[in-house]
């Protein structure tokens, strides 16, 4: 099949009432669903018998296996009505997959090899097969075991900077734009997350935070803390209402799978349309996170300083490498675009102001960009979703101890955001906030 040819467009409001009613599949229910789909069929070979199926879920909502058969693997993932790790208390809303599936296939046409293809949409059991990914590894899970990936920077890069701006005003008439908007803007359950778990839970008490008792005056600080509230408010309206491009959403290094020399981005299910910088910030802050934890992880001491060189080094190329090809995929796809039409800006001199503009728009998504950074840090340290990053360490004072100093980086970031005019120097800045330690008060 054509990856892009089905229509993956929500169509239902609610999971079930179809031929096939909806319903959570084992291994064996699966292994049945896939042997009714000629095309897997043949991807997979020989028997239903003889394929195998392997439970991969490691990410936190959702149902994925691996299946392999004597002529090749498939992978197939399946929303479920809850958090998968929070089965019991946390029921959420399946369709989440009909957006995941809606996106990759709005962005495949620009992404291409940078992401999984689509073989299969079932739309009544919110089931995606794609493209098994093996031997890639999550980027997070190769980046704690202390290895490089020469690859990811310039990417990741590069897809952000297609989806960007192929699917903004610059690009797209406004019809095109529009049904982006009416189609995602109804990923409510998903953005009723990122809006509490990124923008709101961290300054706020709530029962959903994982605050370690060391990390205490820290998050009391935050939540005390009206010029930080005051910038997260910013970044918070512009995720509300700065539809500039259609976002992955969920950009961190968990939703990237890597090979020395492949990368993969996977899990769109937090698709919306919003500020370009929101994905560039998620992604940079993961690298930020990864280089305040790496001196504390499990791992030989040798290893943390050309560890944290390669992560600053990726910080800078990836921007140096987006702001490049985001400036050369705009001037080829502006005159397509309502923005910035061939009518007001064809002449020299229009194509000379024209570049300037564009510069402007790729500068304020720098901007953002720097502040969502800062968000997502914060979040991962004080809010529900921690990462790996730094729960492999296991002694609680030194993770502590390397959360808060990213804390006040982060919180610097937010305050002081003419010291960041540009990535190179927020890079520069990291080993400063080193000196900063479990007082939010004692900051360099
Ligand atoms: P969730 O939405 O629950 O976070 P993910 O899409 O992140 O789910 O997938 C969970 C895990 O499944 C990933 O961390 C990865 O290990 C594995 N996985 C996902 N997609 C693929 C794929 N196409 N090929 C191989 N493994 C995959
Ligand atoms: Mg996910």
């Amino acid at each position: 099949m054509n990856r892009h040819s089905p229509s993956f467009a929500p169509q239902r409001p609610v999971p079930g009432g179809g031929p096939r009613p909806y319903r959570v599949l084992d291994a064996a229910g699966l292994v049945e669903v896939l042997a009714a789909l000629p095309d897997v069929r043949a991807r997979l070979g020989g028997k239903p018998e003889d394929w195998r199926a392997r439970d991969v879920a490691d990410g936190n909502l959702n149902a994925v296996y691996l299946i392999d058969g004597p002529a090749g693997g498939v992978c197939a993932k399946q929303g479920l009505p809850y958090v998968r790790v929070a089965k019991d208390t946390w029921p959420l809303d399946a369709n989440r997959t009909r957006f995941e599936a809606a996106y990759a296939q709005r962005v495949a046409p620009f992404v291409d090899r940078l992401a999984p293809a689509i073989h299969h949409f079932d739309p009544d059991l919110l089931l995606i097969v794609m493209e098994k990914l093996e031997p890639h590894v999550i980027l997070r899970k190769g980046l704690i075991a202390g290895r490089r990936y020469p690859r990811v920077a310039a990417d990741v890069a590069e897809y952000v900077a297609q989806a960007s701006v192929n699917t903004s005003d610059l690009a797209q008439p406004f019809e095109t734009r529009a049904a982006d908007l009416a189609l995602f803007s109804q990923n409510l359950a998903l953005q009723r997350i990122s809006t509490d778990l990124i923008f709101l839970d961290p300054y706020a008490a709530s029962d959903r935070n994982r605050v370690s008792p060391p990390l205490e005056p820290w998050a009391a600080a935050l939540r005390r803390d009206v010029e930080v509230k005051s910038a997260v408010a910013q970044l918070r309206l512009a995720y509300l209402t700065k539809a500039q491009s259609l976002l992955h959403g969920d950009l961190h290094s968990g939703s990237i799978m890597v090979t020395p020399e492949e990368t993969k981005v996977i899990d769109g299910e937090f698709a919306w349309v919003g500020p370009s910088g929101f994905d560039v910030g998620n992604f940079l802050a993961h690298l930020v996170v990864a280089w305040f934890a790496k001196p504390r992880q499990p791992g030989p001491a040798e290893a943390v300083a050309p560890g944290r060189a390669a992560l600053e080094q990726d910080i800078v190329d990836f921007w140096r490498i987006f702001s490049r090809r985001f400036l050369e995929i705009a001037a080829e796809a502006t005159p397509k675009g309502d923005g910035l039409p061939e009518s007001h800006f064809g002449d020299a001199i229009g194509a000379a102001r024209r570049a300037e503009l564009i510069a402007a728009y790729l500068d304020d998504i720098r901007r953002d960009a720097i502040g969502f950074l800062a968000a997502k840090v914060i979040r991962r340290v004080v809010g529900f979703a921690q990462v790996a990053d730094f729960l492999v360490i296991g002694d609680v004072e030194q993770r502590a101890l390397a959360q808060a100093r990213s804390l006040a980086f982060a919180r610097s970031l937010l305050v002081e955001p003419e010291r960041y005019r540009d990535v190179a120097a927020l890079a520069a800045a990291l080993p400063k906030f080193d000196r900063a330690g479990l007082d939010p008060e004692a900051v360099p």
